[in-house]
């Protein structure tokens, strides 16, 4: 069952490949990050140079496979890209680090997933672009070195913290990918309709932007969706009242939250009296696993002050018993 809220990539998403910016001038927001990265792009050139590892960290849609990818053509560099799941062996590591060109860039996604071994095996070749490799077994093994062109291991997670730390350290460049706000998404959801050929109003724009729970992802996923009540029950343009029917269709409410979202807070609220309930058994109640709803469902909630995480369990704020049209009873009222 796929949300049409969730940050998490899609197979549907694939045909929106080319909404991707394709230089940091076309990249929405995070300009901290944006204005820091620049300044080392341009050093890292001038030196002739590979730049500096570097590390993104973020919640899934925010933005870490663009940036990775705006930084191997700002660099005017090769990009290969790899996952931490992917890489089993360190052979698998070795052959592609072997044929990098100098100066490319690796990008790691979800580089918290890395095994040991294969991590280890990463750690001299960012530290000064050699492999160890042992050749034989037994008292015959011997370990070999073998040099390899510099480059830029981009690496991807959802937080910092999954690291380890020696890992970690290794990486000179360390950015946090932030949420967006609603200007910054509806800009880009402006940028979005103009590539797809979509006659959108700001307001239209605005609404989406305001549903898409601070994630760029989620914002295109909605507004193809928008497009296609504009094409088949109204004129094919997008206007506020137009955007805010399709997402009513949509089930995607005033705030991005979905069935499932309404469905969890409101469990805490009248099967629990509004918490503090443990993950386990809210889980149950809604029919869900533990950790879908700590990883999925959560944060978002969390973030917008609808739901609390305290030592004893969940409980439900006022505002999602105002979101959901509930008044606490006596004595619940968190
Ligand atoms: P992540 O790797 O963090 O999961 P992606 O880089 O794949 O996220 O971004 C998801 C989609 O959101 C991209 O296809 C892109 O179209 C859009 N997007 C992400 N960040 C921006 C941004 N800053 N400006 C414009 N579009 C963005």
């Amino acid at each position: 069952d796929q949300r049409l809220v969730d940050g998490a990539p899609q197979e549907d998403d694939l045909v929106m490949e080319n909404l991707r910016p394709k230089t940091l001038a076309e990249y929405i927001g995070q300009d901290e990050a944006k204005a820091n990265l620049a300044v080392f792009i341009q050093a890292a050139r001038q030196r002739g140079e590979a730049l500096d590892h570097v590390l993104l960290h973020g919640h899934p849609g925010l933005g870490k496979t663009t940036m990775a990818n705006i930084l191997a053509s700002e660099l005017e560099v090769g990009l290969t890209a790899t996952s931490g799941p992917v890489l089993e062996r360190a052979g698998d590591l070795a052959a592609i680090l072997t044929n990098l060109r100098p100066k490319d860039v690796l990008f790691v996604d979800e580089i918290h997933r890395l095994n040991r071994v294969v991590e280890e095996t990463l750690y001299p070749a960012m530290e000064d672009f050699h492999l160890d490799i042992v050749i034989g077994q037994g008292p015959s093994a011997r370990t070999v070195k073998l040099d390899l062109p510099p480059f830029t291991l981009v690496g991807a997670t959802t937080r910092a913290g999954l690291l380890t730390p020696p890992m970690r350290d290794r990486f000179g460049v360390q950015v946090r990918v932030d949420f967006y706000t609603p200007d910054q998404l509806a800009e880009i959801v402006l940028r979005s309709a103009k590539i797809l050929g979509l006659e959108i109003e700001k307001a239209g724009a605005m609404e989406i932007a305001k549903r898409s729970r601070a994630t760029p992802r989620v914002a295109n996923r909605l507004l193809k969706r928008v497009r296609d009540f504009a094409q088949v029950q109204a004129d094919g343009k997008v206007d506020r009242e137009l955007a805010d029917y399709a997402l009513g269709r949509l089930g995607v409410d005033s705030h991005g939250l979905d069935r499932l979202d309404r469905e969890m807070m409101s469990a805490i609220i009248q099967k629990f009296d509004g918490g503090p309930v443990g993950l386990g058994t809210l889980a149950a109640s809604v029919s869900e696993e533990a950790h879908t709803l700590e990883e999925v469902y959560e944060p978002y909630l969390i973030q917008q002050g609808f739901i609390k995480r305290t030592s004893q369990g969940r409980v439900a704020t006022k505002r999602a018993y105002d979101h959901l049209g509930l008044t606490p009873t006596m004595g619940a009222q968190k």
